[in-house]
């Protein structure tokens, strides 16, 4: 769901602070409006008990001279938001005239059924809230008068609103400045592990002999780094166990199959075998040679990875070369024609055997994987700097899925792991020695209609300005 820890820990940290920030919020909010609300009811019951002294200092006056007095006296009644205003009703219950006052009249039914001394808030038409108390005022058992004090909610909720506003454009301000800081914080303290990424992806199965730097700043990535290497240590040692193996066991195969395949060869000159016994002779002959070839190139492959094998800087004439490889190309099959349709002279530097290995393999693979009557076409030429060597054929061609794998050991496309002979190291060798020289090996092909395999050498003119990539 998250790209990366970094913005994991942002989102996370703007969520915690949002969310602390919100019930911390609610929490003020709740607390402010209680409070103001406490203070407005204080004071209308404070208001009320003065209204109610006042009009029993005098029980027989008239009423509605007392109340014109008392809203003077007061400062009852007037036009501010935070006025408490004041409605008389006598002992039945009508009011006394007054001015128009916001919060509706009250019945006198509804004023009987109230009690005493009651507190409530009451919406008015436009919206605003008025709290409202309404007291009964009694002298010697006797009802003489109701009267109401009122007292709009609007200032409470207009602080209130704001309060709101404000914690809330804080909190958005606080969210953020915490999101960018844990970012900023995450990108700081993973900072050594992008270090220690960039410097594993230079290990490869052929660099196992390096190892990463030990100060990354930080404890538990340099132990990471330790920790790193030791298990580096480990498959070093068991890559190396194992090409040792290899090497040895091929090593040691390589002369008890010379021995069986020239005795066997010195067997087939008899002629007075009998035909079953020169078949089976044959082949033996031709599983012996297999096998030798077999042996021959893991050898080479062991050798390869020991890094024993680096091609030595000679002079090699391509062009000579794949004259002879075709020339050699030609006599593998009758059925198969080979020809070269473009030869320039060109040379390359390195191992002369080791690039022969490569054109005799491509050739190979071209003459196995082409049916009778088909073609195989040889060009090598120069571009650029550059030596270009390609071999076409019109064979069973390769499909996409398998085009990146042939160049793996033992790889084999499927359906062919068991007809045309082959191990399926070939192309791996063929690959190893081209990256070796400094050059690439390429494929394209398409299935039914052919393939063509293309090596790229540095020209040995160019290979004194080092570093050359190949296209
Ligand atoms: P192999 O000994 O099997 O030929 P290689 O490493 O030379 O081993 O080739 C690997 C696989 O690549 C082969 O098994 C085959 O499937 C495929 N391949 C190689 N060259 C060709 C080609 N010219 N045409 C079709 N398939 C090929």
């Amino acid at each position: 769901m998250f790209p990366s820890i970094r913005s994991y820990l942002a989102f996370s940290y703007t969520l915690v602070v949002l969310l602390v920030i919100a019930a911390l919020g609610l929490g003020i909010q709740l607390l402010v409006e209680r409070n103001l609300r406490a203070n407005l009811d204080a004071d209308l019951v404070a208001r009320a008990r003065q209204v109610e002294e006042f009009i029993l200092s005098d029980p027989d006056a008239d009423l509605s001279r007392q109340v014109e007095q008392l809203t003077t006296a007061t400062g009852l009644g007037g036009q501010e938001a935070d006025t408490t205003y004041l409605r008389v009703y006598i002992a039945n219950g009508f009011p006394l005239p007054g001015p128009v006052l916001p919060v509706q009249e009250a019945t006198p039914q509804q004023l009987q059924r109230l009690p005493p001394f009651s507190v409530g808030t009451w919406l008015t038409e436009d919206g605003t809230s008025f709290r409202l108390l309404t007291r009964r005022v009694v002298y010697n058992d006797q009802l003489i008068a109701y009267f109401q004090v009122m007292r709009s909610l609007e200032p409470i909720e207009r602080i209130t609103s704001r309060l709101r506003t404000t914690l809330a454009a804080g909190g958005l301000l606080a969210a953020v400045v915490a999101g960018a800081t844990a970012y900023a914080l995450a990108y700081q303290a993973l900072k050594p592990f992008s270090a220690i990424v960039d410097d594993t992806r230079q290990i490869g199965a052929d660099r196992l002999d390096l190892r990463l730097p030990m100060s990354y700043g930080v404890d538990e990535v340099s132990r990471l780094a330790y920790s790193f290497n030791s298990l580096l240590d480990r498959l070093q040692k068991a890559f190396e166990l194992q090409r040792r193996f290899v090497a040895d066991a091929s090593h040691e195969l390589r002369t008890p199959l010379t021995t069986i395949r020239g005795n066997v060869d010195v067997l087939l000159l008899d002629p007075a075998l009998d035909e079953e016994t020169r078949e089976a002779l044959q082949q033996v002959s031709g599983e012996s040679a297999r096998m030798s070839r077999l042996v021959t190139n893991l050898l080479l492959l062991a050798r390869a990875d020991s890094g024993q094998q680096a091609p030595s800087p000679h002079p090699v004439d391509l062009h000579g070369l794949v004259l002879e490889t075709v020339r050699q190309a030609r006599s593998m099959s009758s059925t198969v024609s080979v020809s070269l349709v473009r030869e320039d002279q060109v040379m390359v530097s390195g191992d002369s055997d080791q690039l022969k290995q490569v054109l005799l393999n491509l050739l190979e693979n071209a003459l196995k994987y082409t049916p009778d009557g088909g073609r195989v076409t040889v060009s090598v030429y120069a571009e650029g700097t550059w030596a270009k060597l390609e071999v076409r054929d019109t064979g069973i061609g390769i499909a996409p899925e398998d085009q990146q794998r042939i160049f793996d050991r033992f790889y084999r496309a499927e359906g062919r792991r068991h007809d045309a002979g082959g191990s399926g190291l070939g192309l791996s060798i063929a690959n190893w020695v081209v990256s070796a020289h400094g050059g690439r090996l390429a494929v394209e092909s398409v299935p039914g209609v052919g393939s063509i395999f293309t090596v790229w050498l540095p020209l040995r003119s160019a290979v004194s300005n080092q570093a050359l990539t190949p296209p």
